[in-house]
């Protein structure tokens, strides 16, 4: 008999470790506490207009192609791709900055705002894709249960050149002046949830995948990912439940034999969660199987929560593009309003997203469809007159650095915060993506994919290895299904 896995939560992680399992000749249940599937890249329709909840950059092509070469596919199976041009567009304080998808182009643009910075840029993309190749062929692979998994000579022979020892910040302020080129390539790192000041320079690896990978689209929007995994796991015989939030576990000494959910109860030999790691272990092991306490939790650097607001627009913005960057103000400000006292910010950073730049699909003809999004610290106390006061401050801004009167042509607005995260996907303190990748919480240091008290039991999504971001979750996935196959098999 096929031995029975339940998988608990639909993100990118859960669908693809449900499906590699389900293709490993696994009877796989797939649990889902939402009535729809693809967690934090959920997608939702109302009038007329259809938003992605979350993600919207499309980074590292080659690792969606390398999930969906896994099950014998292609990302163009199910969606079409097209690479943005500009890959986005930074406003600043005294200007803005469109970032070509074309590398020598963007060189001549940093020559122009300060002499020979074209050059050095190729240098410092030169060792970030260096680091890309160590990074995604030796470190985002390994498990990381232990320390040992990284003792290896062709690791410590890179362990220099891959700049560990010092912030990413440090190596960009070393190389370039211009402040504006400073703040593009520190940009990528937010994607990790840590200051470019409390990450390792070897993450400049997210420079190589924004200035020379480049800035992708799967038209539809980012659900497509979710749809085409849906499909492949349908494919490999996974059965799916939505409106079935894990509740409780069944042992048999230190062995999981049965999940119970709102939707009933399934035996099981095996389980992968992948719901947020913190309500997993708190709200549904019992006690004594924990890996890590309440204290653990709160010692943890999260990365930021996001105010977030969809919004409609009966009328199509001039020149709008698909990403624009509002870094007109104080980003160290805005970096110790989320990391070091927590507060709401006085001026904060933001970003807007105009999908319908790019895809009439996401919107009725003649309109907008806009996502903005504010990082703000977790575990604030959310408030819905703040979600006012922020949408009117961010407005402005945007209103005149755009020169568009965006607040005339509103028609439909949503916002989703704090709450929504702790309520929709039991998000410790609210927290959007997951926890930050500083170098105290990297591989092995990050909560372990495995619980020594469980033997049936992996953990794995943005809360483990190798991180937050939609890339790091699928092979989270993968690496949890390979895992998992490793211990069925003892
Ligand atoms: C606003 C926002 C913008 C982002 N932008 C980008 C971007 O542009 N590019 C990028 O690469 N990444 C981005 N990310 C990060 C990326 O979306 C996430 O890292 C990734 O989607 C996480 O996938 P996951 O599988 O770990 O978890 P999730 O997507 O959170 O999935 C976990 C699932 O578990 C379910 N669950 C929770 N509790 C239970 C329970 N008790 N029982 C059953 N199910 C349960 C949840 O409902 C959820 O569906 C963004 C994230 C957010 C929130």
């Amino acid at each position: 008999m096929k031995s029975k896995v339940i998988v608990i939560g639909s993100g990118f992680s859960g669908l693809v470790a449900a499906a590699s399992l389900a293709q490993k000749g696994f009877s796989v249940k797939l649990l889902e506490k939402n009535s729809s599937i693809g967690g934090r890249s959920r997608q939702f329709h109302d009038s007329g207009f259809t938003f992605d909840m979350g993600p919207s950059w499309y980074w590292m092509p080659e690792v969606f192609e390398n999930t969906f070469s896994y099950f014998g596919h292609k990302a163009s199976d199910f969606y079409e791709l097209q690479r943005l041009d500009p890959s986005y567009v930074v406003k600043f304080e005294d200007g803005q900055f469109d970032v070509p998808a074309d590398l020598n182009e963007l060189k001549k643009k940093f020559d122009i705002i300060e002499k020979g910075s074209g050059e050095v840029l190729q240098k410092f993309l030169d060792e970030a894709a260096y680091k890309y190749k160590v990074g995604m062929e030796e470190f985002v692979w390994k498990p990381s249960h232990s320390v040992g998994e990284f003792i290896d000579p062709r690791i410590f022979s890179s362990v220099l050149k891959l700049d560990m020892l010092q912030s990413l910040s440090s190596v960009v302020r070393k190389k370039f002046k211009d402040s504006r080129i400073r703040r593009i390539l520190e940009f990528p790192v937010l994607f990790l949830g840590a200051t470019p000041w409390k990450i390792p320079a070897m993450y400049s690896l997210m420079n190589h995948a924004d200035l020379s990978l480049g800035t992708w689209y799967p038209k539809g929007g980012m659900f497509e990912i979710v749809k085409a995994l849906e499909k492949i796991c349908i494919k490999e015989g996974v059965e799916i439940f939505v409106n079935s939030a894990v509740t409780s576990l069944h042992f048999s000494k230190n062995k999981i034999t049965t999940v119970l959910s709102e939707s009933g109860e399934y035996e099981a030999d095996f389980v992968i969660n992948s719901a947020d790691y913190h309500h997993f272990e708190q709200n549904i092991l019992p006690l004594e199987f924990r890996n890590y306490n309440e204290r653990y939790w709160e010692k943890r650097v999260m990365a930021p929560s996001s105010l977030l607001y969809y919004v409609g627009l009966n009328k199509k913005i001039p020149g709008a593009v698909h990403h624009t960057l509002f870094f007109d103000e104080d980003f160290n400000r805005h970096a110790v309003e989320i990391y070091e006292k927590p507060d709401w910010p006085e001026k904060p950073l933001f970003y807007m997203c105009c999908p319908s730049a790019t895809d009439e699909s996401v919107a009725p003809t003649g309109h907008e469809n806009l996502f903005f999004l504010i990082p703000i610290a977790p575990g604030l106390k959310d408030d819905k007159t703040k979600h006012e006061y922020y949408f009117n401050l961010i407005l402005s801004r945007a209103e005149e650095r755009i020169g568009f009167p965006i607040r005339k042509h509103i028609i439909y607005r949503r916002d989703f915060s704090l709450n929504d995260f702790s309520s929709d996907y039991n998000a410790f303190k609210g927290n959007a993506y997951g926890l930050a990748n500083t170098l105290r919480q990297t591989a092995f240091f990050k909560p372990k994919m495995r619980n020594p008290k469980v033997s049936n039991l992996l953990n794995c999504g943005q809360l483990t290895v190798p991180g937050p971001g939609v890339p790091p979750s699928l092979i989270s996935g993968r690496l949890a299904a390979m895992e998992a196959v490793k211990m069925l098999k003892n």
